[in-house]
């Protein structure tokens, strides 16, 4: 791997690049930037989302292009406004030392006139979405009739998009000798052919396997019954207290509605899709970047152009029509290092696309069980135990103390946990104690497929190492293999947490694995297992598929408010969200497809 030094970059970039913290090139950079740089070539290059593609082709232009002139000499075309943005960011980033240098946004939903204003100061590059550039060239307001350099960024998505005919019109008012660089995470057919279309004999460049997903992402699918997938949605997201997820959806309108009723449900969510205001949507963006949002729900155009690095789970709360769309959702996660889990919620009828997607991701999916009710709360549980074992004291409670001890001075440590516990517990307990089970087999014998066998001869532990120790589920797998000397098969169910795990072994190893565990240090500390009370799902019994809408009643309507459940995410405005549970449960009719006065609750901190 070249350093930036050895790539071939003037001493401007090199200072901004110092200035980013960017120490190696990555490598798609260390690919293009010596071609381009070199030559004046076209070029086609694949690589996965975040792997730099931005200063791949953004330091080049930037030292080619003349920043003495107010021509216009390079323009970028990206899928979205977002992006659009971005890379505008980017580019004035990678540039502060290159002075003279400006750098236009264009794109749809802000002031025309605003944008061909700063276009007339003389913008050296231009980074437009397809439709406004279009508009501008029509009215005259850009010149692009002297680039040298064109992009097409994220090529696949503007395609799928529909920009094809925009991207032609674009282009035919550029000159036929420009380079033009084209971007792209996967090579579909269509792909290939505006790269025929648009480009002399281009140098190609390929990072990673072709269309392979990012390999800090791991594959899990859930098969529920198509009217369970929002309640399965919820409970995914209560079984993963930590979660900071996009959540994808087909249509506009689903997405809206997802948004919409786990806002209602307490969850701090939002919705990010075509029909909100360019300003919603800022707004939107910004609050998920600062966290304040947990779970953004949105269509797969909209999310185009999410740069946040720290997402922990990418849900498909439906797959995407288009197979290839599944390696751009899935690529939300696992950056920057980071692993991530990919989760998709498959009804019986689409669980054979599973097997295409594993055949273009080249990566196996894991089949998991949707949580029992009793398995979130034990994850719930223990999440908060483990988050008041890490809290720092606060002094400030010092001067109470004495009045405090006088009351539970009769009151055991055991005895105080679980009152303390029951406090925060209880309703999530009744909640979910009654709950049914949303697991549906794979296979019409519903012991076989890849259910593991018969689950009432499992047992299910806890162990409390997790994400936190560096485990993922494969290797908390082989971790336990290999010091318990157990076979391929034998542990199964893992499912990592933050701070803990959840395995199964089959009940016949149950004294091996709890003999093992005792006394056990690994790293210089203790790993503790314990059998799991609840036993990942498999006392609850499969549900007949074949019933329906009665069961499902009456695992929800009609309970009074006092039973709802909260988790340990209880809102610090809870005023205000009794005022709106209170608004809820006096309507006089029940909503149709949920009670609204019994869901597990979980507010933005
Ligand atoms: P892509 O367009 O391939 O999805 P980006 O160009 O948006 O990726 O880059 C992703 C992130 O990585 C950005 O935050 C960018 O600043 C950062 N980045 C790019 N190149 C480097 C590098 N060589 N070292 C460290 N960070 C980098
Ligand atoms: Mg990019």
């Amino acid at each position: 791997m070249n350093t930036f030094q050895e790539l071939g970059l003037n001493e401007d970039l090199l200072k901004a690049i110092t200035d980013l913290g960017f120490e190696t090139p990555s490598e798609v950079q260390d690919k293009a930037i010596p071609v381009l740089l070199e030559k004046e070539s076209d070029l086609v290059a694949l690589a996965q989302t975040g792997t730099g593609k931005t200063a791949a082709f953004g330091f080049p232009m930037l030292q080619k292009i003349d920043v003495d002139s107010r021509t216009t000499q390079g323009l970028i075309l990206s899928p979205t406004r977002e992006l659009c943005l971005q890379i505008t960011n980017e580019l004035k980033l990678y540039g502060k030392y290159c002075k003279g240098l400006n750098v236009v946004a264009i794109y749809g939903g802000a002031s025309i006139t605003d944008q061909a204003k700063q276009v007339k100061r003389g913008a050296q590059i231009i980074v437009a979405t397809p439709g406004r550039m279009k508009d501008m060239i029509s009215r005259k307001l850009v010149d692009i009739s002297k680039i040298q350099y064109s992009v097409l960024d994220e090529a696949d998505e503007m395609l799928n998009m529909g920009f094809y005919e925009d991207i032609t019109d674009i282009l035919s008012h550029t000159p036929e000798d420009k380079s033009t660089w084209l971007f792209s995470a996967t090579m579909p057919k269509e792909v290939s052919s505006i790269a025929k279309k648009f480009m002399y004999d281009p140098i190609e460049i390929t990072v990673g396997n072709k269309n392979e997903s990012t390999s800090n992402v791991s594959h899990e699918y859930y098969l529920v019954n198509a009217r369970d997938r929002y309640q399965a949605l919820k409970r995914l997201a209560d079984a993963n207290p930590d979660i900071f997820s996009v959540i994808f959806c087909r249509t506009k309108r689903d997405t809206q509605k997802v948004a919409e009723n786990l806002i209602e449900d307490g969850y701090s969510a939002g919705a990010l899709h075509g029909d909100l205001s360019q300003n919603q949507r800022d707004l939107v963006m910004k609050s998920f970047r600062n966290k304040q949002i947990q779970m953004l729900v949105a269509t797969d155009v909209a999310a185009r152009g999410i740069d946040v690095d720290d997402i922990t789970h990418v849900i498909n709360y439906q797959l995407p029509d288009e197979i290839e769309t599944y390696t751009h959702r899935s690529g939300r996660t696992g950056r920057a290092g980071k692993t991530g889990v990919s989760m998709v919620i498959v009804s019986k009828s689409e669980v054979r696309k599973i097997k295409s997607i594993e055949r273009i991701i080249k990566k196996q999916f894991e089949k998991k069980d949707i949580p029992s009710g009793m398995e979130i709360c034990e994850v719930q549980l223990m999440s908060l135990a483990n988050k008041i074992h890490n809290t720092e004291v606060s002094n400030e409670i010092d001067k109470y103390l004495d009045s405090i001890n006088e009351l539970f001075e009769d009151t055991d440590k055991d005895e105080l946990i679980k009152k303390f516990f029951s406090v925060e517990f209880s309703r999530f307990f009744n909640y979910y104690q009654k709950s049914k089970d949303l697991a549906v087999s794979d296979s019409r014998d519903s012991d076989g497929g890849r259910d593991y066998g018969k689950s009432s001869d499992d047992t299910r532990y806890f162990i409390n190492v997790g994400r936190k120790d560096g485990y993922d589920w494969m290797k908390l797998k082989d971790f336990l293999k290999e010091v318990l000397e157990l076979g391929r098969d034998d542990v199964f169910k893992v499912d990592v947490k933050d701070s803990f795990s959840f395995f199964n072994t089959e009940k016949a190893l149950q004294e091996k694995v709890l003999t093992f565990f005792t006394d056990y240090k690994h790293d210089g500390r203790f790993v503790n297992v314990e059998v799991s009370e609840n036993r990942g799902r498999s006392g609850g019994g499969r549900r007949d598929k074949g019933r329906g809408r009665s069961d499902r009643r009456s695992s929800g309507g009609g309970r009074r408010r006092d039973d709802k459940p909260r988790s340990e995410r209880r809102s610090r405005r809870s005023g205000d969200s009794d005022r709106n549970d209170r608004k809820r449960s006096d309507s006089p009719k029940p909503r149709r497809s949920k009670s609204a006065s019994d869901r597990p609750r979980r507010s933005r901190r």
